[in-house]
């Protein structure tokens, strides 16, 4: 079994904290044991990226120059593709296919910040006042908080992580304590790529005990979180108290809609992948279904056909769709939610139990699972559940169906399929939702803002703002006569 340093202030070295253990949720086998970082990790780390992201070289660094770092940390993921793939398929449990797409997306973050940080410009207002110019420009926040979650490791820490690189921030980063493994190697690909010792820390420990800490730190001017509602609300109160900026991408029950023109064959593949893909642990999971009446039961047909034809497996094979969830305790969370649902009068249409395969006994795998009979009011249909589960309702009103679409705390994301694209941009704007696909689902482009409305966050990730989030603005006036303050005369 590896053993494993912790990456602090530019030094790999024991964490100052508990055993931890990485492990296999296929089998629950120990990837890797490592130390948590201690609140002295902390300090180190913390203080070590102050004085990076001040050091001169650092700080006047030209864009270019930090551009070139990241374009090589995007060379050194595309050569490892596979072996990186399979380090976080261990680690989460994701199947191949799934991790090589988040790997090859994190290249492509690493790029396309790299690009970013080479064009943003500041910014030349025209004054509204005589014999003056103004020029407004940005710059980093200093230390910087990025806190993620489990599901997705190396993509959502590459979508914090490279942007505040590239704004040249110093940036401490704490994954999940079930996911430390890509976190890790993301240090090594960022040290191997040039980054300057210092400028990132990898953190691993409890959220409770090195996350709260961090975010806490007098000295961290940004906390950038991706994970659970109620721990956002909680870094939320953390952040006001210390007047600092923050961005929050949480939790979801994101509505799918079938309306009467849809291409059922289309929108039955589009939803069969919206929910169950990642095992419904994505936080964008299409898991309520709303389809209008004259084509439910046809579209129900065909989605419960896709959905049994989908391959339970394991995830280092081939061809396997759904590979286990993250742990035992969470596969217990999602099946008491389809008991609570058949207890609120549903009627499971497939799946709703522990596959009987011997095989996938010693995992946490949980069958794909359909329900209908609910209303949108049941508790199933308002809390998050992060698996496998998807509720099917029947709709006949336009206004009711937005009025229920939008009965959530939560508003991540909206699917709709409808051949009429003029009715669905209709939809799309009465949707309370950050993103709306239409006839698509889970798509993403580095380019494009991503966050949530209500309860689903705070602020936005990527696109050229998910660069100026790291940053903070400074205006300055130049006087260009010499009769601009009269006050004295
Ligand atoms: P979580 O909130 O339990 O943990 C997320 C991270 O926060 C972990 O690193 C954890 O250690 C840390 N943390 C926990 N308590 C903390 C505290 N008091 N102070 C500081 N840090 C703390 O979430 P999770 O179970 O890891 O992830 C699942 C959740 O993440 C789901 O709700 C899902 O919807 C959400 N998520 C959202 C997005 C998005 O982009 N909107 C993406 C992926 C996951």
């Amino acid at each position: 079994m590896e053993s494993l340093d912790i990456f602090v202030g530019g030094e790999w070295r024991r964490g100052g904290g508990n055993l931890m253990h990485s492990r296999f949720p296929a089998d629950g086998s120990v990837n890797a044991e490592l130390y948590a970082a201690d609140l002295a990790d902390l300090e180190t780390a913390v203080e070590r990226g102050e004085a990076a992201w001040r050091d001169p070289a650092w700080r006047n660094s030209l864009p270019h120059q930090r551009a070139r770092i990241l374009s090589r940390v995007a060379e050194i993921i595309e050569s490892r593709v596979d072996t990186l793939a399979e380090l976080q398929t261990r680690d989460n449990g994701k199947p191949l296919a799934e991790t090589r797409g988040l790997v090859m997306s994190a290249a492509g973050t690493a790029r396309y910040f790299a690009a970013a940080c080479e064009l943003l410009e500041g910014e030349l207002p025209t004054p509204r006042i005589p014999e003056v110019m103004t020029l407004s420009h940005y710059e980093p926040l200093g230390v910087v908080a990025a806190i993620t979650p489990w599901n997705s490791p190396i993509a959502s820490e590459m979508q914090k992580v490279a942007p505040a690189i590239a704004a040249g921030n110093a940036v401490v980063l704490k994954p999940a304590e079930a996911t430390p493994l890509m976190a890790l190697e993301l240090a090594r690909i960022f040290e191997q790529a040039g980054l300057p010792a210092g400028l990132l820390s990898v953190l691993p420990g409890k959220g409770s005990i090195i996350g709260d800490a961090l975010a806490r730190h007098p000295k961290v001017r940004k906390i950038s979180f991706t994970g659970g509602t109620s721990t956002g609300r909680h870094l939320a109160h953390v952040a006001a108290e210390k007047l600092i900026s923050t961005s929050l991408e949480l939790g979801g029950k994101s509505p799918t809609i079938v309306l009467e023109d849809a291409d059922i064959e289309q929108a039955a593949r589009g939803i069969c992948y919206g929910i169950f893909s990642s095992g419904g642990q994505a936080c964008i999971a299409g898991a309520r279904l709303f389809v209008h009446s004259s084509v439910y039961q046809p579209l129900m047909t065909r989605l419960l056909e896709l959905t049994r034809g989908l391959r339970i497996g394991h995830p280092l094979t081939p061809g396997t769709h759904i590979g286990p969830l993250i742990s035992p305790q969470h596969r217990d969370k999602v099946m008491s939610y389809v008991q609570m649902a058949r207890d609120e009068g549903g009627e499971v249409l497939c799946g709703g139990e522990i596959p009987a395969d011997p095989q996938l006994a010693a995992g946490n795998w949980f069958q794909p699972t359909i329900i209908e009979g609910l209303e949108n009011t049941a508790q199933v249909c308002q809390e998050e559940i992060f698996g496998p589960v998807l509720v099917a309702m029947a709709f006949d009103d336009e206004q009711q169906l937005i009025a229920e679409a939008n009965d959530s705390v939560y508003g991540l994301a909206a699917g709709i399929w409808s051949r009429d694209t003029g009715r669905a941009l209709r939809l799309a704007q009465a949707l309370e939702a950050g993103t709306i696909w239409i006839n698509t689902y889970k798509v993403f482009s580095i380019s494009t803002p991503f966050g949530g409305f209500k309860e689903s966050g705070l602020g936005r990730e990527k696109g050229i703002q998910g660069l100026k989030a790291w940053m903070q603005q400074k205006s300055i006036y130049l006087a260009t006569g010499n009769g601009v303050n009269h006050w004295c005369d």
